[in-house]
């Protein structure tokens, strides 16, 4: 054993005051970084002891400890680089807020602020009164109601009108929506017993009809977010269930998934239900998430009549998913934004990646292009198809465009980039590795391009 050689090894009090290891500590606990040191040194210690190691000098420790670092951010939420061209990418946090929001939220949420607070009457106030007063002037619903996430909205509505009666559902429209959302289960924990009617391709309204007896609560209506049927289909429409419920005095309800309220077919996208045509047929009660279409973040919305709602805001379960201040921060900037349709195109980063031109995704992959070649960094610009993601419109594809990258095995290069300090995913197509321009925001690329350089100078492909 090599005695000089541990005698050798640096303190951590010395290596903690490194210049080039406190630049890596960003983002990370004191704590977190002591430890990383410690790890690395005493690594080098047990190499000396069992003779792994003849040598060694401080730069491969600061190595060593760098690496663990990054492993340790990655671990954590963090920034990605989305290249897939999926808008909403349900594993990359769906949707993406403007820096605009950012802002008004960091400020909320390193101060105190009024959640509970009625500034004009100087006394305590509703957390969600704001809120639901914008959401009713965007949408025209009576009344409106915020939690967690829409599958804890469907589950509220259920269990407050419908727990121990019946609710009635088409055979086609029984979804399940990322292997955690399933109508059936969502149906039996809220206490409700489901009825499918019509079969799995025509539901008609008498299907209906006929199941209903004096047990019967909820007529529901559930959009095929990710999944269309097509051919040989019927189902029976919003207005026709809207009004078979009042005739019964029972509850329409409709689950649609994505909030939209943007008629896309004028950006030459397909045309996606709106949350106007749902309440302008009558449904008495409507839920949405707050981070597909809607492009705000994680929630549930429930819009309907004041009755309902305000029976909602009664029930028990309400206080297990409420939503605090950073949804009724976000959820207030982007509802707000929304009082404009060409406001919302342009400052939700959701709706303005759908509705671009292709010229503009090719201009970002000019750009991105012209940073490669600086780098000198093997690429071609090529057409390719993006999509919404996010379960919503599954068939629609978008024009866009994106780069190929050479120099190595499209699979060596996925991986380089996922495992990046930046981690930048894309996608393989055609055994080559894709960034996708249509998901790359404009302020990133130069910081992208970089990284892209570093990674192809550590791999020695330049
Ligand atoms: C996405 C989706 C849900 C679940 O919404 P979350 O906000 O993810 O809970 C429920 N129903 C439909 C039809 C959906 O598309």
């Amino acid at each position: 054993m090599n005695r000089d050689l541990l005698k050798k090894l640096p303190k951590v009090d010395y290596i903690k005051n490194i210049d080039l290891l406190i630049a890596s500590k960003k983002g990370l606990s004191e704590y977190t970084f002591l430890q990383c040191i410690k790890e690395s040194i005493e690594k080098f210690r047990k190499n000396i002891l069992n003779e792994k190691i003849s040598d060694f000098n401080e730069s491969q420790i600061i190595e060593d400890i760098k690496i663990r670092l990054e492993e340790n951010k990655t671990k954590k939420i963090c920034k990605v680089i989305n290249g897939t061209g999926t808008i909403i990418h349900t594993n990359l946090g769906r949707s993406i807020y403007s820096k605009e929001i950012g802002n008004i939220i960091y400020d909320v949420l390193t101060s105190y602020n009024n959640l509970e607070y009625d500034i004009a009457k100087g006394d305590r106030g509703s957390r969600y009164s704001n809120l639901e007063k914008l959401i009713i002037k965007v949408t025209g619903a009576e009344g409106a109601l915020v939690v967690n996430n829409n599958a804890a909205a469907v589950l509220l509505c259920l269990n407050e009108f419908a727990n121990k009666k019946e609710v009635i559902v088409s055979r086609g429209e029984l979804v399940e929506i990322g292997g955690s959302f399933r109508i059936p289960k969502i149906m039996e924990f809220s206490g409700a017993k489901l009825v499918e009617v019509g079969s799995t391709n025509k539901t008609y309204i008498g299907d209906y009809l006929e199941k209903i007896n004096e047990n019967t609560r909820v007529l529901m209506k559930v959009h095929t977010s990710n999944y269309k049927i097509q051919g040989f289909t019927y189902e029976a429409t919003n207005g026709e269930i809207a009004i078979l419920a009042k005739e019964k005095d029972l509850i329409s309800m409709e689950d649609l998934g994505s909030g939209n309220f943007i008629n896309f077919s004028k950006y030459g996208v397909t045309k996606e239900p709106t949350v106007y045509q749902s309440i302008e047929s009558g449904m008495d009660l409507i839920t949405f998430s707050g981070d597909k279409l809607f492009g705000g973040c994680q929630a549930g919305i429930i819009l309907g009549k004041k009755e309902y709602i305000d029976r909602l805001k009664k029930n028990q379960y309400l206080r297990t998913i409420r939503v605090d201040k950073l949804t009724i921060g976000i959820l207030e900037s982007v509802f707000e934004i929304y009082l404009n349709e060409k406001e919302a195109i342009k400052k939700i980063p959701t709706l303005r990646m759908i509705t671009e031109k292709k010229e503009e995704v090719l201009s970002r992959a000019k750009v991105m292009s012209k940073l490669l070649s600086s780098y000198n960094i093997e690429h071609k610009i090529i057409e390719t198809k993006g999509n919404i993601g996010g379960g919503s419109m599954p068939q629609e594809e978008i024009d866009s465009f994106g780069i190929e990258f050479y120099g190595a095995k499209a699979n060596f290069l996925e991986k380089a980039f996922r495992e990046n300090r930046l981690s930048i995913i894309g996608i393989i197509r055609n055994n080559k590795f894709i960034l996708d321009l249509k998901t790359i925001q404009e302020e990133d690329i130069e910081y992208i391009c970089k990284n892209i350089f570093e990674i192809y100078k550590r791999e020695g492909l330049i």
